[in-house]
């Protein structure tokens, strides 16, 4: 008996769930020169650690435990509304050094100590100060202009959790014709319209996720692979097959949830395509953004997606088409997408026979 409990206490180690918990300090600020907020200090509550806000989406604390599928643990306090007593006149200082320690004293009164916290957002009540940011990419202090905005309080967080963008590739081949892939974006010489099709990418023009400009829909799977947060979800692919993959949003799947289509002598994750499935579920008006199978890549903290629908030149559509095979003429496999219902999606990888001899 003794020796089955030690057994399994040495193999636990292994299968040891990473977790991670972010406690976040926010900081509403009012100005004495601006109108007073309009709603209680609660509802911005709900919308940062709320299951789910006033406004029946997702809040803060929901959207990441989501999408990391419990690996981080978002927890917090609201401080607010904080009054100070000085004008709403942007500053000069991008960094807001006035209005920050003004707001942390206003906090500390109300029992604010900054060993607490992993995470401090400042939030600017009806003042806009140019844009929201966070103080660099995997930053700990962000800031939010003209109120707790969820969506890009989340946007924001990725930001300060080490996530770059996600772009949008638009895509010609060598004849110049719509292409899901031009050509390799990691090849400077191709990338620079040198080689044969060319790719442009739109910074934050992903409508897929909330690291694109919508600031709306799941995190893509390169981004949680990322974060380490595929783990045993993801499945690589090298070889030619049919792989049926669930949602990417469930919390738990019978299948996995995306696939990593490795192009021949890639071996590192980082060149991976990232197949994921998304049914469209809370999208709303950009519902068919919200729908279908994509493909990703990443370089490094940042990720791409690519069209895959050509006969649809409108952004929001960008899945792959039923029984329509799209080829990368660089890395040499094809992908085509055999059937989607509500929980599963189906597609066939097929990799180029390369000799090895020229
Ligand atoms: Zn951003």
């Amino acid at each position: 008996m003794l020796n089955v409990l030690l057994l399994v206490l040495l193999l636990w180690p292994a299968a040891v769930f990473a977790q991670q918990t972010e406690r976040v300090a926010i900081f509403v600020v009012t100005f004495p020169d601006r109108p007073p907020p309009s709603e209680p200090i609660g509802v911005v509550a709900a919308r940062a650690f709320g299951p789910t806000t006033p406004d029946g989406v997702f809040s803060l604390k929901s959207y990441w435990e989501a999408a990391s599928y419990g690996h981080l643990k978002v927890t917090g306090t609201v401080y607010g509304y904080l009054p100070i007593n000085l004008p709403s006149t942007c500053p000069g200082s991008p960094l807001y050094p006035e209005w920050t320690q003004a707001a942390t004293i206003e906090a500390a009164k109300r029992g604010y100590s900054p060993a607490n916290f992993t995470k401090r957002i400042f939030v600017w009540q009806n003042v806009i100060c140019g844009n929201s940011f966070t103080v660099g990419v995997g930053g700990t202090v962000m800031f939010l202009q003209s109120g707790f905005s969820v969506d890009i309080a989340s946007h924001e967080f990725g930001h300060a959790l080490g996530l770059s963008h996600s772009h949008l590739a638009v895509c010609v081949d060598a004849a110049g014709r719509p292409a899901t892939f031009g050509i390799d974006l990691t090849d400077a010489t191709a990338a620079s319209g040198q080689g044969p099709g060319r790719c442009t990418e739109s910074d934050s023009g992903d409508p897929f996720g909330i690291m694109g400009g919508r600031f709306t829909g799941p995190l893509n799977a390169a981004h949680r692979s990322f974060l380490g947060w595929m783990t045993g979800r993801l499945q690589t692919i090298t070889s030619d097959g049919d792989f049926a993959i669930a949602p990417l949003q469930l919390q738990t799947a019978p299948l996995p949830q995306a696939l990593a289509v490795l192009p021949p002598g890639q071996t590192s994750p980082g060149e991976a395509y990232y197949v994921e499935y998304r049914p469209g579920a809370t999208g709303g008006q950009f519902d068919p953004a919200a729908s279908g199978v994509v493909v990703h890549t990443r370089s490094g903290s940042s990720t791409e997606v690519y069209d895959a629908d050509l006969a649809n030149p409108e952004v929001y559509h960008l899945g792959l088409q039923l029984g329509v095979p799209v080829h990368h003429p660089v890395k040499g496999f094809t992908l085509t997408l055999l059937s989607m219902v509500s929980n599963r999606a189906v597609v066939r990888v097929t990799f180029e026979r390369r000799s090895l001899g020229n």
